[in-house]
């Protein structure tokens, strides 16, 4: 495998870092998890899809540049390394988007994808309820047929940043009595402001008010809101699924960026004899996970798809980022913990990995029957 980076790759990615360089802001924004965070992350958003850099990959009619995912893998290097602001988009463009490019129209695609990619409509995942998380064909939230479209009722929950998105994508009962419960599920979006939307925010330990609970009570969704066909909605959900835990949701750029930053703790700390394997296995992690993440975008350009190798990646990203946190917090000592700093938030956000996008015990079950073709277990 070639690994040297083409003339073309390389001037891509200098462009990049010159726009970052001139762009990201010097005082970090507030948390996107607040009202002002959200709102300064927004007009970021805004700035990036200005000068066509909010979605790379996607074709230029809908703002993007139409690059392939080696160059999309090369600009979240960059932006990472600039320590470029969070994506308040980032359920949008990573999870709705291909999910849309994959069984969305083109009528939906012109509709939706612009003012996702400007920031402009923010869009969260409406997907678990409170009796449905792992196992999510058990899901009870109804769409019932009316004139024209369809209404939604029910309950989900754990919808990230829902308290200030304005749209959320999920799955629904579109037929009660089907012979499988993954039978008859429709996936739609829809407005978390219509009539009959209560978006309640749930209280979390560090008082951020961003996570969500959403009540639906007879929510009208038109027919034009309905990706894939009515009823087919989990053949369309597993391909969001597919994208959350394969190439997109973790690129390689977060990690060799906050693998760096170890470093520099490290080195700042006074070398600590003590630590120095485990930050050596930080920047091994980083590095052999951007390998990895290459060899897997060279088989997605010769046309293979990726499949449930994706829950590979989603077991490794989630515990190095805990392993990696870990570590700067005993660089750190006692004020690590007790100071409110970015390797103390970092490590909390770490501990959700291994439960959102799928948890690793379920993922560990994908991998066992699916890669490594040992029996399935009892349910
Ligand atoms: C930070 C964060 C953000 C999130 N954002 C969103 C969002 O935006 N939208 C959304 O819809 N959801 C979101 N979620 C919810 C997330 O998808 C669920 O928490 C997750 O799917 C697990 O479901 P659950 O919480 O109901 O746990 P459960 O499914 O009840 O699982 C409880 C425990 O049992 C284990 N378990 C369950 N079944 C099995 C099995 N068959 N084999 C082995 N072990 C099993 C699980 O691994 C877990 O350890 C988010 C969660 C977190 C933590």
């Amino acid at each position: 495998m070639d690994l040297d980076f083409t003339p073309d790759q390389q001037a891509f990615r200098a462009e990049a870092r010159a726009w970052l360089r001139a762009h990201v802001p010097t005082t970090p924004l507030p948390s996107l998890e607040t009202a002002d965070g959200f709102a300064a992350h927004r007009v970021w958003e805004a700035q990036l899809a200005a000068d066509r850099w909010s979605v790379v990959s996607w074709p230029e009619e809908y703002g993007g540049r139409g690059v392939d995912i080696v160059r999309w893998l090369v600009f979240e290097e960059e932006y990472y390394a600039a320590g470029a602001p969070g994506r308040v988009g980032q359920n949008g463009i990573n999870l709705l988007a291909p999910t849309l490019f994959d069984h969305g129209t083109r009528e939906q695609r012109a509709r939706v994808l612009p003012s996702m990619a400007t920031g402009e409509v923010v869009w969260a995942q409406a997907w678990s309820e409170p009796e449905a998380g792992s196992d999510l064909a058990s899901l009870i939230s109804r769409a019932e047929r009316t004139d024209g479209g369809w209404l939604l009722s029910g309950q989900k929950t754990w919808s990230s940043r829902a308290a200030f998105a304005d749209r959320a994508f999920g799955l629904f009962r579109s037929e009660p009595d089907t012979p499988r419960p993954h039978q008859g599920l429709t996936y739609l979006m829809f407005d978390l402001r219509a009539p009959g939307v209560t978006v309640r925010p749930i209280g979390r330990l560090d008082g951020k008010p961003a996570f969500a609970e959403l009540f639906l009570d007879d929510v009208f969704v038109p027919d034009e809101d309905v990706i894939g066909e009515p009823g087919q909605g989990w053949r369309v959900a597993m391909s969001t699924a597919g994208n959350e835990r394969g190439l997109t949701l973790r690129s390689p750029g977060r990690f060799l960026a906050a693998a760096d930053r170890l470093l520099n703790l490290w080195r700042q700390q006074g070398s600590s004899p003590t630590t120095h394997d485990r930050v050596a296995d930080a920047v091994i992690g980083a590095r052999a996970y951007q390998l990895f993440t290459y060899a897997n975008a060279s088989r997605f350009l010769d046309g293979e798809s990726i499949g449930p190798e994706s829950s590979l990646n989603k077991v490794f990203w989630s515990e190095y980022d805990i392993a990696l946190h870990e570590t700067a917090l005993e660089l750190l000592g006692e004020e690590g913990e007790l100071a409110d700093t970015d390797w103390a938030e970092g490590y909390v956000f770490s501990l959700a990995g291994p439960i959102y996008a799928g948890t690793n015990e379920i993922q560990r079950d994908i991998i066992a029957e699916r890669l490594l073709g040992l029996p399935k277990g009892r349910r």
